[in-house]
């Protein structure tokens, strides 16, 4: 079967057409309206969304190289996400399943983060563990098969990539901060400043306590020395970075010790960052560890996920009706 699937949570306009199981055109659409305001403005990222979706759709099906009738079905992000941007991929999908009278089929977008494991090979094998990292959430999630997963951990307030992104912006850096403190830690000491951790109980995380000391200690710093920032860039963005990692793989090991599986993927947009790469690639080696990265392109938003996840349900006869609505806040 041919499937184009439609990702709009965020600020990506996304689209991609898988056949047969194997995608065939990935197009992104990234906004920049939000760089000047420093985050995600919603309602500029429905009007983007708005514009982009149609060019984004004819894009991704020429690069797949197929027409519209030849689709046996178009699927979309249900959620979670931003209510407005969710809404504008899931009317589009909707009028254009319905036009083409074709099945429509929902994606829950954090399990297509997972599932992206499964667009490349090597595939891990169920049921295995996956530390889902990104801008709105971090999770440890028990995947069992293709559709049915189990959140054993997640962050009770920040994700990690707001961390990331907030810590960003208290250095001065552009909006997302996250890709250039990766870039900015890989010439630093990790370990010439730390920070105070605090644990949570279980599997859960928490990321607020350690962004209001990272607050408080370039606020320090710089009242000493204006330069400060300017001078040790590197060297804070290092520890910053071993830090949030930290806190990760903490209880990502935890959840190794207590479920006894050893197939450990990671998803999401953190999941591109190198540091955390570099260290599940050492427990790999020293804890018999089998790891699954996923590749740089499947990391941040894109329809490609949405497209797998799609594929098997659509294996599964899994539709959904024209009563489809965004479920901003979705659990799996
Ligand atoms: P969610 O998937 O939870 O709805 P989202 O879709 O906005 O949120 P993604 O697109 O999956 O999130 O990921 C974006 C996040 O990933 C941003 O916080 C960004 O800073 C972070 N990120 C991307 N690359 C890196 C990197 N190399 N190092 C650290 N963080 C990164
Ligand atoms: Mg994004
Ligand atoms: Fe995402």
């Amino acid at each position: 079967p041919y499937i184009l699937a439609i990702e709009s949570s965020c600020d990506e306009t996304a689209a991609s057409v898988i056949g047969n199981g194997k995608i065939l055109s990935n197009i992104v659409a990234t906004q920049d309206v939000h760089i000047k305001y420093g985050g995600i403005v919603p309602e500029l990222a429905s009007r983007a969304h708005q514009q982009n979706i149609i060019p984004v759709v004819n894009q991704a099906l020429l690069n797949a190289n197929i027409t519209k009738s030849m689709l046996n079905a178009v699927a979309v992000t249900k959620g979670p996400g931003l209510l407005g941007s969710l809404l504008v991929g899931i009317s589009f999908a909707k009028s254009f399943a319905l036009g083409l009278n074709v099945p429509l089929i929902e994606v829950n977008h954090m399990q297509a983060h997972i599932l992206s494991h499964f667009i490349d090979d090597p595939k891990p094998e169920f049921p295995f563990i996956c530390l889902t990292v990104s801008g709105g959430h971090t999770q440890i999630v028990l995947v069992k098969n293709h559709l049915e997963m189990e959140i054993l951990g997640e962050t009770q307030d920040d994700a990690v990539g707001e961390a990331f992104d907030k810590s960003a912006k208290l250095l001065g850096l552009p909006y997302p901060g996250g890709p250039l403190i990766d870039k900015y830690a890989q010439e630093g000491n990790s370990q010439a400043y730390t920070f105070p951790k605090v644990d949570t109980p279980g599997l859960n995380f928490s990321f607020s306590g350690i962004k209001t000391a990272i607050l408080y200690f370039l606020q320090n710093n710089t009242m000493k020395d204006e330069q400060f920032i300017a001078k040790n860039l590197n060297n804070i963005c290092a520890s910053i970075q071993y830090t949030l990692i930290d806190i990760l793989m903490r209880k990502l090991r935890k959840a190794v010790q207590e479920t006894g599986i050893r197939e450990v993927a990671i998803a999401g947009g953190v999941s591109a960052n190198k540091g955390l790469r570099k260290v599940l690639e050492m427990e790999a080696n020293t804890q018999g560890w089998k790891v699954y990265v996923p590749d740089f392109q499947y990391c941040t938003d894109n329809a490609a996920m949405i497209a797998m996840a799609a594929h098997f349900k659509y294996v599964k006869g899994d539709f959904s009706s024209q009563a489809l609505v965004p479920d901003p806040r979705m659990n799996f």
